[in-house]
């Protein structure tokens, strides 16, 4: 029988199960997994870099012991750490970037130092240096500087990201925030620093990482038990990038453990970029410790763009796809889509699909019909209106019977949803959503966005329900 990494990894673990606690086998040994074996080293892929230190600080010399049995005096051990994919199936952009663009993707080595109590049981056969240590930085390269047009409105959110990615951690902005309302350019300029500093600094681990995402992340790790890999985890990271840090607001157990990585990153000289669709002072149900570590660096707003550059950026669209467009349409798309920037191009991408689909000329006529189309979505999704509606049907009851004032438990739950989500989706305030919920007080309303967030991270299907609603609003 030939031997193949799998088969030197299997009888060391059956030398190591001997040797040890069924539970610290169960724990430690079970999630590694062989890659590779060349001549005579062994590289085994752990899950995280706390449990690469783990092995090295109480494993070493059994591991030792038990390679050395299998491949000789010169036997080596190469950790491979891996992090999971964190940017899911389910995002769209990750299709979108290419092949090519792999090299985004960082497989780098790092040389941290390993904290442990007893040097001597450092590494005595693991060269240095060969460890490789792979995170995926998640970022989307189509969404850089170049193509993050500058004007009035987002002047000094761009000049504040532009100095960070010229020298990560070492300026007064860290950590960075961005904020702004929705469509602004958020996640845009976010990426774009990230892209700077990845080819500026290609040895520097960047990520990004959606507050859901991470959050999810978390919940993940407390139910697996990983808490602590989890943590180390981030802990490594150079350049840690969370969008959409609103979402982490009455979520405590995830607002806890950011603010321990984020202090520990902050103290190291590590940046952190932030974005929110909210100035720090407005964020609701974020602890005030972390408030104020927000406000430790810079704030910066993405305002609503004005009218050059809504222009410039259509133009810009437009000569990037190719595509002609009178002036006047332009103008016209400009004038009326004024919030939001994802809407404008939206809007865009829309007319340039009709024209060149039904090799139709762009009328006025037609680029009123398709603002207008934009235009309502915008309005029908803040209205609590809609939202009851949404949630009704998704329950299959009917609006009123989500108002009335039953106790049963689904129809309590469908109603809480809905006060949730109008005050995720709407600025009215918790005493106007409650009268229009069936006429509640603002009590209520924050009782049971409280119980849909307490909800959301201890029950599975009510989760599930969460997203798909979600969903039905973005
Ligand atoms: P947010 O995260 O604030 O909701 P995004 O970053 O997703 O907004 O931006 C929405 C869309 O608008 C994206 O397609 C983005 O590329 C585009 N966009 C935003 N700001 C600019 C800008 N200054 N220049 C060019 N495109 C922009
Ligand atoms: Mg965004």
């Amino acid at each position: 029988m030939s031997v193949t990494a799998n088969s030197v990894w299997n009888n060391c673990l059956a030398f190591i199960q001997d040797n040890i606690q069924p539970q610290a086998f169960k724990t430690w040994f079970e999630p590694i997994k062989p890659i590779k074996l060349s001549e005579n080293a062994l590289s085994i892929q752990v899950p995280s870099k706390f449990f690469y230190e783990w092995l090295e600080e109480h494993y070493v010399k059994l591991l030792k012991v038990a390679l050395t049995k299998e491949l000789g005096e010169k036997a080596k051990l190469v950790y491979i750490i891996k992090m999971e994919n964190t940017y899911g199936n389910k995002e769209p952009f990750t299709e979108k970037i290419p092949s090519s663009n792999r090299g985004i993707v960082s497989s780098q080595e790092m040389d941290v130092p390993i904290k442990s109590k007893n040097p001597e049981l450092r590494n005595p056969f693991v060269i240095p240096g060969i460890r490789n240590i792979k995170i995926e930085s998640q970022l989307n390269p189509n969404y850089n500087f170049d193509n993050f047009l500058e004007g009035d409105s987002n002047r000094l959110a761009r000049s504040a990201g532009l100095a960070v990615a010229n020298k990560p951690g070492g300026t007064s902005f860290n950590p960075l925030l961005v904020f702004g309302g929705v469509g602004l350019g958020k996640t845009h300029l976010a990426h774009a620093i990230g892209v700077e500093i990845k080819d500026k600094y290609p040895e520097r681990t960047v990520l990004y990482i959606s507050a859901e995402k991470f959050t999810q992340q978390y919940i993940e790790s407390v139910k697996k038990n990983t808490r602590n890999d989890f943590i180390h985890f981030y802990q490594l990271i150079d350049v840690l990038i969370i969008d959409d840090v609103q979402f982490l607001s009455g979520k405590s157990g995830t607002q806890d453990v950011f603010f321990h990585i984020f202090n520990h990153l902050h103290q190291n000289g590590k940046q952190v970029i932030l974005t929110s669709d909210k100035a720090p002072v407005d964020m609701q149900d974020i602890e005030q410790r972390l408030l104020s570590r927000f406000k430790w660096g810079l704030s910066a707003e993405l305002q609503n763009p004005d009218y050059e550059t809504r222009i410039s950026i259509l133009r810009n669209k437009l000569y990037r796809d190719g595509v002609e467009m009178p002036d006047d349409i332009v103008d016209y798309v400009a004038k009326h889509i004024k919030t939001n920037i994802r809407e404008l191009e939206g809007a865009i991408i829309s007319l340039i699909a009709q024209s060149s689909f039904n090799k139709k000329e762009v009328t006025l006529e037609l680029a009123q019909q398709v603002v207008e189309k934009f235009v309502k979505n915008t309005k029908r999704e803040v209205s609590i209106d809609y939202i009851q509606k949404v949630v009704s049907d998704y329950f299959e009851m009917d609006v009123a019977t989500l108002q009335s004032k039953t106790r049963k438990r689904h129809i309590v739950q469908a109603r809480q949803l809905a006060m949730f989500f109008a005050k995720k989706f709407t600025k009215a305030s918790l005493a106007s959503i409650g009268s229009q919920i069936g006429k509640r007080d603002h009590a209520t309303v924050l009782h049971a966005c409280k119980t849909v967030d307490n909800l959301a991270e201890t029950d599975k299907q009510f989760r599930k329900y969460i997203e798909d609603l979600t969903k039905k609003f973005s």
